[in-house]
């Protein structure tokens, strides 16, 4: 069977992205990335990987992609904007990430990159493929940059130039030359050290990396156990996860408007700080179905909402 030309497929895969709603889609040639594991090996070495002890040990897998597909060549990244026009409405409420407004991306992303998969075997059939959002030790932000995208802003997150940061990315690992994109070597923050000023637990490193012991994401994400005291009182009710050094950049001023699945729900932005208070595990279940926060459960949950509301927690 004849193939089109590489650059034929390759815009082919493109213009398909965009058709399934990406608004971001670059290509790099599959390598070892080595200075992206010295950086999070030296990290890991420095503890700011806080309790994520499963970090160090995939140190090899996430610079290699052929650890994750043994014939992969390229490197599609994707980016997808989330940013939600509409936010929580009520005053005191407990503050919610805007990345978990709507459907968990794991649930939006992986299939539109199956689906892609499946359209480059449908002109490739011998075409494989691994899709991953945040699913597997990748290093995706350094994909993204190698890819194109955009540059890793001194928060550590990706940053577009013309769509800002609040962009979920995607990989899909293929076994077929492509075309490529040239790495973005450009670094747009210039002086600008807002987001390291504006972060309240004084998280975000000179090196670009993040102190997870400090950054509220982790803390109230990956965290195990109860958030440090000392912390609670900074942290501005943030409950799951956290925007502020996304809000401040500049290069977030006129962010893109995301896809309808990760818009805020009315539910979601009309509850009262009595409603999150007295929230149950059925109503956790029903408001939080197919969203990310279904991830920390409702009992880590819950005591997130009591530490970071006042309310102290059911045992105290
Ligand atoms: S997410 Fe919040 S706590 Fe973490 S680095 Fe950004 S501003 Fe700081
Ligand atoms: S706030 Fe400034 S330093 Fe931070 S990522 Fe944005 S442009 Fe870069």
């Amino acid at each position: 069977m004849n193939h089109p030309e590489k650059s034929t497929l390759t815009a082919l895969l493109k213009d398909k992205a965009r058709e399934l709603g990406f608004d971001l889609c670059g290509i790099a040639k599959a390598r070892v990335l080595e200075k992206n594991a010295r950086i999070l090996k030296d990290w890991c070495d420095a503890g700011m990987n806080d309790k994520m002890g499963y970090l160090p040990r995939n140190i090899g897998k996430r610079a290699d992609p052929v650890s994750l597909l043994e014939n992969a060549v390229s490197v599609v990244v994707t980016g997808i904007s989330y940013y939600s026009e509409f936010s929580q409405r009520k005053p005191m409420v407990p503050v919610l990430s805007r990345y978990v407004y709507g459907k968990d991306y794991h649930l939006v992303i992986i299939p539109k990159l199956e689906q892609l998969l499946e359209f480059i075997r449908g002109i490739v059939p011998e075409a494989e493929g691994r899709a991953f959002s945040d699913s597997a030790p990748v290093f995706e932000k350094p994909w993204a940059a190698e890819a194109g995208l955009g540059w890793q802003g001194r928060h550590s997150i990706l940053i577009n130039k013309e769509i800002g940061s609040f962009i979920f990315l995607g990989i899909l690992l293929l076994n077929l030359d492509l075309d490529y994109d040239k790495p973005y070597a450009k670094d747009h923050c210039g002086n600008c050290r807002i987001c390291i000023d504006s972060c309240p637990t004084g998280a975000i490193n000179d090196n670009r990396t993040i102190d997870a012991r400090k950054c509220i994401a982790n803390l109230t994400i990956e965290g195990r156990g109860p958030i440090p005291g000392e912390l609670i009182p900074v942290m501005g009710r943030r409950v799951y996860g956290c925007d502020r050094c996304q809000e401040v950049c500049p290069w977030n001023r006129i962010p893109k408007a995301g896809a309808g699945e990760f818009r805020i729900s009315p539910e979601l932005a009309e509850m009262t700080l009595e409603e999150w208070q007295s929230m149950s595990g059925v109503d956790f279940d029903r408001i939080f179905r197919d969203s990310a926060v279904e991830r920390v459960g409702y009992a880590r949950f819950k005591a997130n909402v009591a530490d970071l509301t006042g309310a102290g927690r059911p045992s105290e």
